[in-house]
């Protein structure tokens, strides 16, 4: 090695060995009398000190002239510092230089490099590589590091074998985009990046590997919002001869585990709650349920006093934030803005206050006496203090709606605490879901989920199909759906039944899923799976919002890096070489 020890690593014991450290030049101060240098490399900042009448003028001049992130190496002797910095564990000491090498200089870098730093997003992301120096960026990494090892930890514990398999392979149905690569050797024809490997863990199933994991990339060509990627990392996994409980119970394990190792957290067991319920109390199947404020239906107790609004409505509901009557006029016309927007789609807000005297008052008094004020009270269950928010409409979308508005009110009232998680199942999904602009049934999960058997028989009949419930589950913490899964099928014939009910004749099923359906010929076991989203696990564990801060070289939100910036044109030869103009020329 260039050195003898790294900038994190000298403490008063050292004090009087000559030592040898490289790194990067952090920022330099000139107190006149005596110089100072502040060495940082991955594992700290250590103090270099260059003092008139004992370090020698040439070595002064030669520090003077360094400038930030200049790389060098420096060779002196570890001495106590005068003034000591207990902020950092270098603080007790610094080096006296005896000699100083520049190995490569820099230009003045486009934004600094602190922890505090004035770069804006975009310049950040151009020079990456110089964010990536910065402490909170290198963190999350190493973060994203030790999720990644303990998981592997812990699957291995459980006999898990983790098998890489192709990225370049055809089309898979997970309801998104794919992204194709030309094949050069194949004119005309296309491989596609994995959305998942789906087909292939339970390939391996087939092949009797029983237990498998990946940390593998996916892809999917997707509109980006905020916290996605056109690439991400998923932990992918796969078990034989099991039941729902056996893959919740073992991936709970990994769960716990996780927290306990990256975290210092014991989160204990994971409540479940049903697809049903959680819609029905959360209007969302991916509930924050760090706080409760569930939704309560209002049906019964709302109509029929001559309110057009709540009399016109398939669903009057609300929910009750406890303690928030003291929101003014001011914050209340804010919500009603909030739940208007088109994002949240409601027409309107009904609010309604229970003062002191338990008396309550409400927007729309004019259509309801105290005595029914008082029934709304007693629905909600409400106390002196307590603001009652009510939404009415079509009730899936006022549902939706109640949803944004709970989740807003969680964030006012400060009950969405970083700190603080809240994990649990979420299963019993239904298999199918009606997409009105496409006027078919779509696989809620993928196509490839299993019914409840005690639901089979709904299959049969076009007005239960969509009541058909699946062997489907995710894993849902603070709001964010951190992993889903399901039981597979592994029947051929129902298999078959699912493509075609999916729209799909059987020459397509067999044009892209043969190689599936004749393998289900074949001996396949019982198996079914799940996948972690790796990428959104760790901003969670990282307490962070966006996936982006905890990937090395992420993409922007138009899906391009601006760093290498891609993607980029490519020459007509290349574009020959691939077959491309032909294949567009083929299908005009
Ligand atoms: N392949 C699925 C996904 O990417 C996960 C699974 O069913 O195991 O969401």
């Amino acid at each position: 090695m260039l050195r003898t020890h790294t900038c994190g690593e000298l403490r008063p014991d050292h004090i009087g060995q000559t030592v040898t450290l490289t790194g990067w030049v952090q920022r330099t101060r000139d107190a006149g009398g005596i110089f100072w240098i502040v060495l940082r490399d991955r594992y700290g900042l250590t103090q270099l000190a260059l003092e008139e009448g004992v370090e020698s003028e040439e070595l002064r001049a030669k520090g003077r002239e360094l400038g930030r992130e200049f790389v060098i190496s420096v060779t002196g002797k570890v001495a106590e510092r005068y003034s000591k910095n207990d902020k950092i564990p270098t603080g007790a000491i610094e080096i006296r230089v005896e000699q100083l090498e520049v190995l490569n200089a820099a230009k003045l870098p486009p934004f600094l490099i602190e922890d505090e730093t004035d770069g804006g997003d975009d310049l950040r992301m151009k020079y990456r590589y110089l964010d990536l120096r910065r402490n909170p960026v290198r963190r999350n990494l190493e973060l994203r590091h030790r999720v990644a090892q303990a998981t592997r930890r812990f699957l291995d514990g459980q006999q898990f074998i983790e098998v890489e398999t192709p990225v370049l392979i055809k089309s898979t149905p997970e309801g998104a985009r794919d992204f194709v690569v030309p094949s050069r050797m194949n004119p005309g024809e296309f491989y596609a990046l994995p959305q998942s490997p789906q087909t292939f863990k339970q390939l391996l199933m087939v092949s009797g590997f029983d237990r498998y994991f990946q940390i593998v990339k996916c892809f999917r060509d997707e509109d980006l919002r905020a916290d996605r990627q056109p690439e991400f990392t998923q932990i992918d996994c796969e078990m034989s001869f099991v039941t729902q409980e056996d893959i919740l119970n073992t991936f709970e394990g990994l769960v716990q585990y996780l927290f306990k190792e990256v975290k210092g957290l014991e989160i204990g067991t994971l409540p479940r709650m049903t697809y049903a319920d959680a819609m029905r109390f959360y209007g969302n199947d991916k509930p924050d349920t760090r706080f409760e404020m569930k939704f309560v239906e209002l049906n019964d107790v709302v109509k029929g006093q001559g309110f057009p609004v709540f009399d016109a409505a398939g669903l009057v509901v609300g929910i009750n934030a406890h303690n928030s009557a003291m929101y003014t006029r001011k914050q209340l016309d804010e919500l009603t803005e909030f739940v208007k927007r088109p994002q949240v789609g409601a027409t309107g807000l009904v609010y309604a206050r229970v003062e002191p005297d338990g008396n309550v008052k409400s927007s729309v008094d004019k259509f309801y006496s105290q005595d029914e004020l008082q029934k709304w009270k007693a629905a909600f269950n409400a106390n002196p203090g307590d603001l009652l928010l009510i939404l009415a409409g079509e009730p899936n979308k006022t549902r939706k709606a109640l949803s944004e508005l709970r989740l807003e009110m969680g964030q006012r009232m400060g009950l969405r605490d970083k700190d603080v998680f809240s994990p649990l199942w979420v299963v019993d999904f239904p298999l199918l879901e009606y997409l009105e602009e496409e006027g078919r049934y779509f696989a809620m999960h993928h196509p490839f989920t299993s019914p409840k058997p005690e639901d089979v028989a709904l299959l049969d009949n076009p007005d239960t199909i969509g009541e058909v419930r699946a062997n489907a589950y995710d894993m849902v913490i603070n709001g964010v759906e951190v992993g889903g899964g399901s039981i597979r099928i592994h029947d051929r014939a129902v298999q078959a039944r699912m493509f075609s009910l999916l729209g799909f004749s059987d020459e397509e099923a067999k044009a892209q899923f043969g190689f599936l359906l004749d393998a289900f010929e074949y001996g396949a076991p019982p198996h079914g799976g799940i996948a972690f989203g790796f990428d959104r696990l760790c901003s969670l564990f990282g307490g962070a919002d966006s996936i982006r801060d905890f990937i090395a070289f992420p993409k922007n939100n138009s899906g391009r890096d601006v760093m290498i910036d891609s993607p980029s044109p490519i020459s007509g030869a290349q574009l020959k070489e691939l077959s491309i103009a032909t294949a567009v020329e083929k299908k005009a």
